[in-house]
């Protein structure tokens, strides 16, 4: 078995600028404040290889790890892009991202991870503001307006929405506001206005009033459509989601006569992109506004023998298990914490033929992987993907199959 961190040609991207050192300070003069590219000081192939290495060492004692799937044109990947507003000692509005472990505003008008359109919308919005007298929000005193502005752009369908989160319920001139940013750009196609008053971490707070648009985009992956809402959770880089998709569906060797479980299922993703080659699906997912788009989805579709649930994930296994409900199949797709004891147990209760395990965070999929060995599954297939190029995250999906 050769484990050693290479990649292949076949898998590596093919144009010449990903060969380069992207930092270095020669890329991005944020590189250091920021902290969210750790891998800039090197090229596109060494970051390959760092992730394919990071792979082998938690994932390498379950089996063979194939060659990471990388991406061609490894930047302004992001489809949603979030920034933080606040005011410099000096009384400027500025707009960014929080320094590593701090709460201090890096200014960023422009990154080379994020959707262009979303960067100039934010950097237009932050510049926009004084016209209005309107503040940017103070976490210390909580007095002042804009928080966070969050844009999401549809990369198949160009649709983009924007989410203003204020820390008040009341918008000073809003209508003038709201005109003057439709004005300067044009395919903005929803906006949000998300109140947020709370002193907390999270960026949403839980009253939205839709102010333009229909308050959802519209985006088109692995031929599906899929609806996403301010809330809900969808994939950030959709070209390499699609590879990670395709992956994880042909890892599950679907014949058309399966019934599936798609669990933390978001929106319903990878369950539609399923659903063509099984007989039912069945999804789950804590979320509601994801469950409710989850819904929606399988509308827009057309979709039939598929049913979305709310609930906690693990709470749902035990529920079917007792129920003795029969899945072939599971999806399992769990946030960086990785599942939890009651679902695993439950899948070696419900004994599916095949486990497809898809996750941000190896070292959670390692003792999940653990946990479901000793329970009659045997790794078949480890297949990384780089999902966050310049960044250290890995995505991987893992087949686990019944002995
Ligand atoms: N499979 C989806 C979403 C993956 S992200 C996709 O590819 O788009 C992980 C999802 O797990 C999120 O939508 C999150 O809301 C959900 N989640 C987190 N904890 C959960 C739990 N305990 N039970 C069910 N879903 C959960």
């Amino acid at each position: 078995m050769n484990n050693k961190p290479q990649i292949k040609k076949s898998n590596r991207p093919s144009r010449q600028s990903t060969t380069k050192k992207v930092g270095k300070g020669n890329a991005c003069p944020l590189y250091k404040k920021c902290g969210g590219c750790q891998l800039q000081n090197m090229t596109y192939d060494e970051q390959l290889s760092f992730k394919q290495a990071k792979t082998i060492k938690y994932l390498g004692r379950f089996g063979h790890v194939e060659e990471i799937i990388g991406m061609d044109e490894p930047y302004h990947y992001r489809n949603k892009v979030q920034a933080a507003f606040g005011t410099t000692r000096g009384g400027k509005i500025i707009s960014g991202v929080y320094q590593s472990s701090s709460h201090n505003i890096v200014m960023v008008d422009e990154c080379m991870l994020e959707d262009k359109i979303a960067d100039k919308i934010i950097t237009d919005i932050r510049k926009m503001l004084p016209r209005w007298k309107l503040t940017a929000y103070n976490e210390d005193t909580g007095k002042g307006f804009l928080r966070h502005v969050l844009v999401k752009r549809g990369f198949c369908t160009g649709e983009v929405m924007v989410v203003l989160v204020t820390g008040t319920n009341i918008f000073p001139a809003k209508k003038e506001f709201l005109r003057a940013l439709l004005k300067s750009h044009e395919e903005i196609t929803t906006v949000v206005w998300n109140i947020n008053p709370s002193k907390t971490s999270l960026v949403l707070g839980n009253r939205e009033e839709v102010l333009f648009g229909s308050g959802y985009i519209e985006d088109i992956l692995c031929g599906k459509r899929f609806r996403i809402s301010a809330k809900s959770f969808y994939q950030i880089n959709p070209v390499q989601t699609e590879k990670l998709y395709s992956t994880a569906i042909e890892f599950a060797g679907l014949t058309g006569k399966e019934t599936v479980l798609d669990a933390y299922c978001g929106i319903g993703t990878i369950g539609l992109v399923a659903l063509d080659k099984a007989k039912r699906v069945i999804g789950v997912e804590l979320n509601s506004d994801a469950v409710r788009d989850a819904k929606m989805n399988s509308k827009i579709n057309s979709a039939e023998n598929i049913r979305f649930f709310c609930a906690d994930a693990g709470k749902f296994m035990v529920g079917m298990a007792e129920e003795k409900e029969k899945v072939d199949v599971v999806f399992m797709d769990p946030p960086r914490a990785g599942s939890d004891i009651p679902f695993l147990k439950s899948i070696a209760t419900l004994k599916p033929e095949r486990v497809v395990y898809v996750s941000c965070n190896v070292e959670t999929q390692a003792r999940d992987l653990a946990y479901l060995c000793k329970s009659g599954y045997k790794v078949k297939k480890i297949q990384p993907v780089d999902m966050f190029p310049h960044t250290n995250h890995v995505e991987t999906v893992v087949l686990l199959n019944r002995k």
